[in-house]
């Protein structure tokens, strides 16, 4: 990354657009950007890192070609689910496939792109505030530097998770990148979901993605209100791989760690004129998945499309799209109150209803009715008890 160091330099500018983040949607809007016809206005990206680690792999299913296909790292038309009984089933999942892109690859392939296309500045450094008036909106740093724009895109944003009328769970989760000796795994065939392993009563799968026959990248993953001791998680990554996929000589190559805040705590994707709150910060997060990386594409997309027709990043959703957020509040509820084993909700999902239905469903693209044929799929005593619950907490209050 071609960077400005800010240690010892107070710099003071003015730019079209300052990114604050340059992570996986501060990138992504800086290329939006610049490969659409506003690619001569200027970008500052304030980032402190230097984004040379493969520091996250993304995992998404999507039924198009995206900005980023040629630099997936792996794609698969097909995905396996596991019951908690241990029964595995083969997901049919339509015109869908499950791609995987590496963090690295995409921090070197939009930085480099970013590098080229020029008119963009970086300068290494954390942001201390946004402040705003009638006219833009000042960045200071760590560093003392200030820098002014007519749109700030906040990456930086943090949610609060502490409002007791909300659902705020964590999907937390280790992973390793193992290599084997001999060939051991289906590259054609990952395991999307696989709660066939102790449950202790809460949410807990684990999935395998391989690479190819020898190497795999495998992740104990849970939606829970409380993190693990780190030791818990080798250890049950250690189990699984011993027993279930009964390997004893492997290396770990790479190893992650993550927590996703699955939570319906209101975001605030615009939160004043002149701000903009982006990514995790703007609430592209599925609050029921932790998905984000699709959302963040689609979200970014379409605010660049509005900034090029009208000048304005401002887009608005439906009162009506609004009610996935319910629903998604309702499966919260469902998970957080144990209504129903996670596993079982997930299962009869993938069970009664066509897995493309339930990606759509998940990415907020169904209709009205198709929604009403999955709610009827699900066990409906215990999500009808949700449904008031979230009502009394979320709208009472
Ligand atoms: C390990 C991991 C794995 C994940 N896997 C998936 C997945 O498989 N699929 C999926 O859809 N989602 C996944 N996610 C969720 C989500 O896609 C990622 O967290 C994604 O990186 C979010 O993008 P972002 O830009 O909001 O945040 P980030 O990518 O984290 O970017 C934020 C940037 O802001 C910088 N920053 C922080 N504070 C400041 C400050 N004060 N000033 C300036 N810069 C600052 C950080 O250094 C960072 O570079 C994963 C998350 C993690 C942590």
């Amino acid at each position: 990354m071609t960077q400005q160091n800010n240690s010892s330099l107070v710099v003071e500018g003015s730019y079209d657009y300052i990114i604050c983040g340059g992570g996986m949607a501060g990138l992504s809007l800086a290329y939006y950007l610049k490969t659409s016809t506003l690619a001569h206005q200027s970008i500052l990206i304030i980032e402190p890192q230097e984004k040379d680690k493969n520091d996250r792999t993304w995992a998404f299913w999507e039924s198009h070609i995206n900005t980023f296909e040629n630099i997936l790292f792996k794609k698969w038309s097909s995905v396996r689910f596991g019951d908690a009984a241990g029964n595995t089933q083969v997901l049919d999942i339509g015109n869908y496939q499950y791609k995987l892109l590496r963090g690295i690859d995409f921090y070197n392939f939009v930085i480099g792109e970013l590098n080229k296309l020029g008119n963009i500045q970086w300068v290494k450094d954390s942001v201390n505030s946004i402040n705003e008036d009638s006219n833009f909106a000042t960045v200071i740093t760590q560093n003392g530097a200030r820098f002014q724009s007519n749109y700030v895109f906040d990456s930086t944003y943090k949610l609060k998770l502490t409002n007791k009328n909300n659902h705020n769970l964590l999907q937390h989760f280790k992973g390793y990148v193992i290599q084997t000796d001999k060939p051991t795994f289906n590259p054609d065939l990952p395991d999307m979901m696989n709660f066939g392993i102790e449950q202790h009563n809460e949410c807990r799968f684990m999935y395998v993605l391989p690479f190819d026959e020898y190497t795999t990248i495998i992740e104990y993953t849970l939606f829970t209100e409380r993190l693990l001791e780190k030791k818990e998680y080798d250890i049950e990554l250690k189990k699984y791989i011993s027993e279930k996929l009964q390997l004893e000589n492997y290396q770990i190559l790479e190893e992650e760690f993550g927590i996703i805040p699955m939570s319906d705590e209101a975001t605030n994707e615009f939160p004043s004129k002149h701000v903009i709150r982006i990514g995790t910060a703007g609430g592209y997060t599925n609050p029921a998945t932790g998905y984000t990386f699709q959302n963040t594409q689609k979200r970014l997309k379409r605010i660049v499309e509005s900034l090029e027709k009208t000048g304005s990043p401002l887009i608005k959703d439906t009162w009506f799209k609004k009610r996935f957020l319910f629903y998604s509040s309702v499966l919260l509820n469902v998970l957080e109150k144990k209504r129903i084993p996670a596993a079982d909700v997930f299962a009869r999902l993938y069970e009664r209803n066509s897995p493309s239905q339930i990606f759509k469903f998940l990415d907020g693209e169904t209709n009205f009715w198709e929604e009403i044929k999955i709610m009827y799929s699900t066990e409906k005593p215990k999500f009808i008890a949700a449904v008031f619950d979230v009502i009394k907490r979320k709208m009472l209050h």
